[in-house]
């Protein structure tokens, strides 16, 4: 057999965090800050994978002349952050509306003016492919440069079959397009849309007889997801979405319990869902059932940060067992940021996750959460090579110096993607 050699090798980290474990699967209780570390470490790359991890004094004998090699100066090293749950594409903003959320209008208020998802929705429809793809790629510029290397995108902005459509395609055009991964998913169950607030049963109609099967036909997502909640989607309506979605080959995920304890952790559990996102008003039950059918919590502080309310119980879910992710749940209306590293800082200020916690959260266990934990989110061989490099010594440093960006090189299937000048 012939022997493989490194393409590119990065030596003298000070802290590997190769996120290796005994366990496999999703990281849960102890485990869920087990980081893996190597003191003084080096990654030997070969092509887009990972080819060998260890000290840095052993691998450098196994370095030929001609290979790259990348001196991380006693920087930490950590894998590439996965996003486990963005609204990536949608038309303008909505700036006008924070700005009178601060002056103390509420929700409801905003949406008899016109604002809230349905101004949104407006907005992209009338958008083209172009501007919309435009905007995506500039977005996940964003993400890239603060360390995101796989990132999950949903639609839900269409609300139309052929809106919805039209996302997928983007998202489509701009996974060939950029370096960034992208995992799709099907939010036709977003919103009722205007048009069919009082025939609310023909939008459920459609989705499952129209968008769905025509989804499925151009694969355009892998996954299907719900707005479980008062006022969107009821629990009848989720399972029977879901369920449709399962039978075209679309994996479930929920938007569960965010306003209220309203059973969307309930048909997390009883479809099978890959994961729950929010989960803010999540209950003991809850946590119990998801974590017997193995679905990941996807919690999203930076939601709860930019509403200014309630964070989800996330301490009692790591003492239960259960696993948990992080993402940032992009989105023009309730987290407009691109940044993993600030929702890590708000996972350990609000969350009262520990560093260590909030990283598993956003590598392995985020991958778990849209199907790539057997590719990404750990750095061992035959995975992705998908790794960051942080102006940092400690990995603790990470979320503990918020507000700036202090990722230094992104590297993206074996390649420099991004280097902070
Ligand atoms: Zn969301």
């Amino acid at each position: 057999m012939k022997k493989i050699s490194p393409t590119l090798a990065l030596v003298n980290i000070s802290q590997l965090l190769t996120l290796r474990s005994s366990v496999t699967g999703p990281r849960a209780g102890k485990n869920q800050s087990d980081l893996g570390i190597i003191e003084n470490g080096a990654v030997l790359i070969s092509g887009d994978k990972i080819l060998e991890v260890g000290k840095t004094k052993s691998l450098k004998k196994k370095i030929p002349r001609k290979t790259k090699v990348i001196n991380a100066q006693n920087r930490v090293v950590t894998p590439g952050l996965v996003d486990s749950h963005t609204h990536l594409v949608f038309a303008g903003n909505r700036a006008d509306e924070f700005e009178q959320r601060i002056l103390g209008k509420t929700y409801q208020e905003i949406a008899q003016m016109g604002g809230g998802i349905n101004s949104t929705v407006t907005q992209t429809r009338k958008a083209s492919p172009k501007e919309l793809f435009n905007l995506g790629m500039e977005r996940l510029n964003r993400m890239l440069s603060l360390g995101t290397t796989t990132v999950e995108a949903k639609s839900g902005y269409g609300l139309s079959t052929e809106s919805e459509l039209k996302i997928l395609e983007v998202i489509k055009s701009l996974r060939r397009k950029h370096t960034i991964d992208i995992v799709p998913t099907f939010l036709g169950a977003h919103a009722i849309p205007e048009e069919f607030k009082i025939y609310r049963r023909d939008y459920i109609r459609i989705l499952t007889e129209e968008m769905l099967p025509q989804v499925a036909k151009r694969k355009l997502a892998e996954f299907c997801d719900v707005f479980c909640e008062n006022g969107y989607f009821t629990v009848e309506e989720c399972k029977k979405i879901l369920e449709t979605g399962k039978s075209f080959g679309l994996k479930p995920k929920v938007h569960a319990d965010e306003l209220g304890n309203t059973g969307g952790s309930q048909v997390a559990a009883e479809v099978g869902a890959f994961s729950a996102d929010h989960l803010v008003y999540a209950i003991d039950d809850d946590i119990e059932k998801m974590k017997k059918a193995g679905v990941i919590a996807v919690l999203l502080p930076s939601t709860s940060f930019f509403l200014n309310s309630r964070y989800a119980p996330a301490r009692k879910m790591i003492e239960n067992g259960l696993s948990v992710a992080l993402a940032t749940d992009f989105n023009p209306g309730t987290s407009m940021t691109e940044s993993m590293p600030m929702v890590m800082s708000l996972g350990c200020l609000n969350l009262k996750m520990s560093p260590s916690e909030v990283i598993v959260a956003s590598t392995i266990n985020s991958a778990y959460a849209i199907n790539r934990g057997e590719q990404i989110g750990s750095l061992e061989p035959g995975k992705k090579a998908d790794l960051v490099i942080w102006e940092v010594a400690s990995f603790k440093e990470i979320p503990y110096h918020y507000g700036v960006n202090l990722v230094q090189t992104v590297i993206k299937n074996g390649k420099i993607a991004f280097q902070n000048k």
